[in-house]
């Protein structure tokens, strides 16, 4: 057992880790950035440590500063959030070679899901669909551009070390090629130190449809079913749902053991996200995410689970407290991710809170960081808040939703909470009938034009 933990993040996913450890009785140690000396993590944690400057590069990504944080506070163990040092295998080669405890997969896992090209080969032999393209890398022009004749345009060339939408470029044909190639090899090398590329087949309208997986270490694992979090801008999600809207429970029963069988097969620990394109009834693996996502509130409210303290229980060497079939779908739940960005562009807008009101009642939970006269510093990523609502069907979950958002006061900034009160006015949202292209063609026609 855990006698303290140190959560290495900030924002509202470090209240959340915070909230799943004190239920557990586990006392807590938050770590913050001199710009975060005021925030609600640092007043929520038993305890806090000051990790640097401003910069995420200087606090909440230094490695030093962190162990030396558990050091000084005798924390055992590590809960990475998302973001920053969640998916840095070297980061989780330190921690255990100071004998502190990650809560998180381990970093030989971590390192084979973080390169897109391992991690699809490794799938693939594990018997999980995957797009049609490239077997591994592809070194030369001549090369990608015979592999787009095979596979057939349009095709889409992507960084193995990408991430975050960066390091991708779509070629709708072969005089587009040359250009795609090159661009998704230098962004792949200026942002993350790899130009190595590989090509798939670009799929014209699917879904995103991502499984919950969670594994206990030692052979034994379950999937909790499916997110769509097919509406996205720029490859980032902005509204996410459990179930999805058209997967069937035959499909749902499919993709899911496939999933489960194949983390199994690797032994792998704790919670864990795999990706999907879905179009016309059929999978294809984009990558794995080894960790907890933004979005994993929806899955834990149509369960009744509580994913961040199954990962420290886990972590702790426990068994997991469910089985597959333990795991019943109950009702539907939405996610919104609420950012301190101005519309019609999404830029930025940090400043200082005047008046924060989170919505409540039966089915919703808001998890946020904010408080009355807070002041969102410009360093960090711009998401102030996550709205889930629960309801018994998705028709109740949209009614609430719509009727939460209208409680929710955040004075002060800008945020996006316009663009949601938008959505939930159109026959598509209301009917779920959506694709990854569906958000930015509506926002082309609707928002950026009246904006
Ligand atoms: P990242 O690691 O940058 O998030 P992903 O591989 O997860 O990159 O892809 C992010 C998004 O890019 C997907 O959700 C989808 O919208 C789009 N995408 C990726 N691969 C394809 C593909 N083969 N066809 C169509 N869209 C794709």
């Amino acid at each position: 057992m855990f006698d303290k933990i140190l959560i290495a993040n900030r924002g509202e996913i470090a209240l959340r880790v915070i909230r799943a450890a004190r239920e557990m009785g586990i006392q807590t140690v938050a770590v913050h950035s001199t710009a975060d000396a005021d925030a609600m993590h640092v007043r929520m944690a038993d305890e806090s440590v000051c990790i640097g400057p401003p910069p995420g590069t200087d606090s909440y990504l230094s490695i030093p500063a962190i162990i030396a944080a558990c050091e000084v506070t005798g924390a055992q163990a590590i809960h990475p959030g998302y973001g920053f040092l969640s998916e840095n295998a070297n980061f989780v080669q330190i921690v255990e070679d100071h004998d502190l405890t990650f809560i998180g997969p381990t970093a030989e896992h971590i390192r084979i899901m973080g390169d897109k090209i391992t991690a699809k080969d490794t799938m693939k032999k594990l018997g999980v669909p995957c797009v049609p393209g490239s077997d591994g890398g592809v070194a030369t022009l001549d090369e990608a551009k015979r592999l787009g004749e095979e596979i057939g345009y349009p095709v889409i060339i992507k960084a193995t070390a990408g991430g975050g939408g960066r390091g991708m470029k779509v070629a709708n044909s072969a005089a587009e090629m040359e250009h795609a190639f090159m661009t998704a090899r230098s962004e792949g090398k200026a942002a993350f130190g790899n130009d190595e590329v590989y090509i798939e087949k670009y799929l014209q309208k699917p879904r995103h449809i991502e499984i919950q997986v969670f594994g206990d270490g030692k052979g034994r694992a379950v999937h909790l079913g499916e997110r769509d979090c097919s509406l996205q801008r720029r490859h980032q999600k902005v509204f996410e749902e459990a179930p999805g809207p058209c997967i069937t429970e035959e499909e749902r029963a499919r993709i899911g053991k496939t999933c489960a069988e194949a983390v199994a097969a690797i032994n792998y620990t704790g919670a864990g996200t795999i990706e999907f394109l879905y179009e016309d009834g059929e999978f294809y693996f984009i990558e794995m995410n080894t960790r907890l996502q933004v979005e994993h509130p929806v899955t834990e409210a149509i369960f009744g689970v509580d994913l961040v303290q199954e990962q420290i229980r886990v972590a702790e060497g426990h068994p997991m407290s469910f089985t597959q079939d333990d795991l019943q779908i109950n009702g539907h739940a939405i996610e919104v991710r609420i950012n301190a960005e101005r519309l019609p562009d999404f830029a930025p807008r940090p400043g200082t809170i005047t008046q924060f009101h989170a919505p409540g009642g039966l089915g919703v939970r808001m998890d946020s960081a904010l408080y009355d006269g807070y002041t969102i510093p410009p360093y960090y990523d711009s998401l102030i808040g996550k709205l889930i609502v629960h309801g018994k069907d998705r028709h109740a979950a949209l009614t609430r939703l719509n009727r939460a958002l209208g409680e929710l006061i955040v004075d002060g900034v800008e945020t996006t909470v316009p663009l949601f009160h938008a959505l939930l006015q159109e026959p598509d949202i209301q009917a779920g009938n959506y694709s990854i292209h569906w958000l930015e063609k509506w926002l082309a026609a609707n928002l950026e034009q009246s904006g």
